[in-house]
Parts: C-alpha cells; sequence; structure tokens
C-alpha cells in the first residue's frame, strides 16, 4: 500500500486541487480529523472549543444521531420519489412546528436550494420577478439566492452585479446603520417604502422580500422593533410575499424563540431552513402555505434526487428528537445569557469592544477602534481570531467590515466552555494579539 500524505503535503494537495474560490477557514488551517459536542481534535491529537459551528447545532459526533443514521442506511436510502415512512413523519413535524397556516413542505439538501426555491415560489404564486432584500445579507450560492446577497465581505462586487430584479433595501443595522437603537424602524422603513414606490411607478409589481428575521449576517444584531412587521405590510399591500431565512437563526438557537420570526411578532408566507437542521448532513426546506406551493405547479413537477431522502428525513426527525430530549433550546437560552453577560463584563475593561450582539447562542462582539465614531477594527478582529486558535479556540469574524465575532456554537455549548471562551478572549485582550 502507497505510504498516506502527510499533513503538509495534505495542505498542499487541498490547494492544488480545491478550485480558488473556495473559501476556507485560516491560511495555515489545523487538521480537524474529529469532533466530540463542542470540540474539535486536530490530527495531533489537540482540542479546539468550536464556537463558529452553527451546522452541528445538536455537537459533533452525537451517538443517538450516528446510530440512527448508520440503522436508515442499512436498511433503505433512495431516490426521494419513493414513499417511506420517514418522509410523512418528518414533514408532518415540521409543518407542526411552524405557525399555522404554512403546512406544506419542500425537502431539499441546503440553505441556499431552499432561499432558491423560496423566490421562484414567490415568482410562480405571484407572476412578478422584483424581489426586495437588504444589504449586508447573505443568502446562498445558486443563481437565485446568489442575487439576493449583497454581503460584500462574502463578494467585494455584490453592490454593482445583482440582477435588475434585485432592490437591496438599507441594512436596519441599530448599531452603526444610519439610524441607531431599537426604536429606528420607521426611519429604515423609508428606504423600503421608496423602493416599492419606484417599483410601482414602473408597474412591473413586487413578487417579495427576503430577509433574516435577526440580522445574521451583521453578527446577531436584533433588527428594530416592528420592523418587519410594518414591511411585511408594505410587501403584502402589493401582493408580495415575505421569505424568512432562518437558516441560521432558526432551529432554537436564539433560546427564547424557536423561530427568529417570533421575535419580530410576524409570520412569514415562507420559511427556509437548513444547516442545523441536518446537524451537518445535507438537508433544508421550505415551509410555506398550499395556495403558494401549488402555484409552482404552474411550472412543472418539484423534483429533488436526495432531498428528504430516507436518511435526510430520519437525520431531521432524529435532530428533532433530540434538541427535546437534551432540552438544547433552553440549554442556549441560559449558557447563552451566561456567555452574554460574560463578553459584557469585557467590554468595561477592553475599549475594542464597541457592542455584544445577539442572544441564545446566536452571539456577536463587534470590535471598534473608537466607540464614537466606530470605526472598524478588522484587523484587529482577524488578529484577535488567530490568536484565540493559539489559544484553542475556533472563532471567525463576520460583517461587511470583517469586525464582528460570529458567536454560534453547537447549542450543547457547556457553561464551563462559554467561561473559557471569555477567558480566551480576555487573555487575547490582555497579552496583545
Ligand atoms: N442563508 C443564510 C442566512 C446563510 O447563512 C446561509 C449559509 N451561510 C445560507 C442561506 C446558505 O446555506 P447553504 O450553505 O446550506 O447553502
Amino acid at each position: 500500500e502507497a505510504p498516506r500524505p502527510d499533513a503538509s503535503a495534505l495542505l498542499s494537495l487541498r490547494n492544488a486541487r480545491f478550485a480558488k474560490p473556495q473559501k476556507h477557514y485560516y491560511e495555515t488551517p489545523p487538521q480537524i480529523e474529529r469532533g466530540w459536542r463542542e470540540f474539535l481534535f486536530d490530527m495531533h491529537g489537540r482540542c479546539y472549543l468550536d464556537m463558529v459551528n452553527n451546522v452541528t447545532t445538536l455537537g459533533h459526533a452525537h451517538p443517538r444521531l450516528t446510530t440512527a443514521i448508520a440503522h436508515q442506511w442499512s436498511l433503505l436510502n433512495t431516490n426521494s420519489r419513493f414513499h417511506y415512512s420517514a418522509v410523512a413523519e418528518f414533514s408532518e413535524r415540521l409543518a407542526t412546528l411552524a405557525p399555522e397556516g404554512l403546512d406544506c413542505v419542500f425537502l431539499v439538501n441546503s440553505g441556499s436550494e431552499a432561499n432558491d426555491l423560496a423566490i421562484r415560489l414567490a415568482w410562480a404564486h405571484t407572476g412578478k420577478k422584483n424581489m426586495l432584500c437588504l444589504l449586508e445579507a447573505y443568502h446562498g450560492w445558486t443563481v437565485a439566492s446568489d442575487a439576493v446577497s449583497t454581503s460584500i465581505a462574502d463578494n467585494p462586487q455584490a453592490l454593482t452585479t445583482r440582477p435588475d430584479w434585485v432592490h437591496p433595501v438599507i441594512s436596519p443595522n441599530t448599531y452603526r446603520g444610519p439610524f441607531r437603537g431599537p426604536d429606528s424602524a420607521s426611519d429604515y422603513l423609508v428606504d423600503l417604502t421608496e423602493k416599492l414606490q419606484s417599483i410601482d411607478e414602473k408597474g412591473d409589481g413586487v413578487a417579495g422580500f427576503i430577509a433574516e428575521p435577526v440580522y445574521g449576517n451583521a453578527g446577531g444584531i436584533a433588527l428594530p422593533h416592528g420592523y418587519l412587521a410594518r414591511a411585511y405590510d408594505a410587501v403584502r399591500q402589493r401582493g408580495g410575499l415575505c421569505i424568512a431565512d432562518e437558516v441560521q437563526v432558526g432551529y432554537g438557537r436564539l433560546g427564547e424563540h424557536f423561530w427568529g420570526f417570533e421575535s419580530q411578532d410576524v409570520v412569514p408566507d415562507i420559511v427556509t431552513i437548513a444547516k442545523g437542521m441536518g446537524n451537518g448532513h445535507p438537508l433544508g426546506a421550505v415551509i410555506t402555505r398550499r395556495e403558494i406551493a401549488e402555484s409552482l405547479e404552474r411550472e412543472g413537477y418539484f423534483f429533488s434526487s436526495a432531498g428528504g431522502s430516507p436518511v435526510s428525513c430520519v437525520v431531521g426527525l432524529t435532530v428533532l428528537d433530540i434538541l427535546r430530549d437534551e432540552k438544547l433550546q433552553e440549554n442556549a437560552s441560559v449558557v447563552g445569557d451566561r456567555l452574554k453577560a460574560g463578553l459584557i463584563e469585557l467590554m468595561d475593561r477592553f475599549p475594542l469592544i464597541g457592542a455584544v450582539h445577539g442572544t441564545g447562542l446566536y452571539l456577536g462582539v463587534e470590535f471598534v477602534r473608537d466607540r464614537e465614531a466606530l470605526t472598524p477594527a478588522t484587523e484587529e478582529t482577524a488578529a484577535i481570531c488567530e490568536r484565540l486558535l493559539d489559544l484553542g479556540v475556533i472563532m471567525q469574524p463576520t460583517g461587511d467590515h470583517l469586525n464582528v465575532l460570529k458567536i454560534k456554537p453547537p447549542l450543547c455549548l457547556a457553561p464551563e466552555s462559554a467561561d473559557f471562551f471569555v477567558r480566551a478572549l480576555e487573555k487575547a485582550l490582555q497579552d496583545g494579539f
């Protein structure tokens, strides 16, 4: 047998064979080979606290999930056009979790697919094409989900290359946007109303509005009070549909709420989910009202070979069972509060911390060079992430200025791990980075 390549040869192989635009963490990444709960282990057995992995909601290598997947693989995994119990049970569970009226489910394989399908549903149902979205947003990589993605951190050309059916609206960023504080909804809604009026004037109508109900990509910032309710009203008055992208913020991560849209007291027309619902297994879904779902028939059948396969549905069901049985939403709330309190306490000693955003286990620590001018501390944030890696913590920046730590660990995070993260950040800030 040929000898296996060593670590540096493997990294060279990856660099040589992987297409360059594919994102990766760290210039010199640790070679991660195992996971357990909120911990990752590299090839040398070094342990890291995984504070960034919002995909692995339950924690890494969950034994109950592993057993369920292995068992289902040993029985059946197939093209999702067949009928089997897991697809019926999982679709029913999702419809039960969603607000009343949202009773129809499409199963897909990722968040990008879910958002793409949601946009296609809005097009098919309204017969219109124009979509409103927010600035500083990310919704996926497929053609339609990418079109409504405006984050310049993900694509520096995003603002000059959107198709003409995409109408980005000022980010209601209550920390650093043009209007500050939780009561700024009216000010932010002026831009949204103007965009809608200019679509009205052209006479080609609006298909919908897509937004994260908590500003995930900007670092977990809450939208201003009442923003979505009034935005949804304005869009619906014109016959458009409102899409809530719950790919990051939904499914219990916020602690207090299972769904992000509950924090804004709204019910969307279409909800998209992925990431945490599969604990890393490729799984996504669109949940909507029957009449919206059925309007897609005008465009022919919908079919995704692996979307909603027996294994995927068993994964989805088991993830929901574990979330419930291990009370992970409650844990997100309790440990999230503890973590946030620890981070806020650091603010007194470290002026670089401008704000601690978020709730539950979706938090963002925003670094600024000056608390008045809010000058983004972009280089410092990158250096802090590198230093945290030395200290045994996986952490990455987010937001248009890449100056916010995106804190979204597995929901099984132990209180001791939350404390470890606060102490590691304190050390990085104390020692310099
Ligand atoms: N929506 C949001 C809010 C996301 O954060 C992401 C992924 N970062 C997506 C959609 C796309 O999901 P996926 O990577 O599963 O295609």
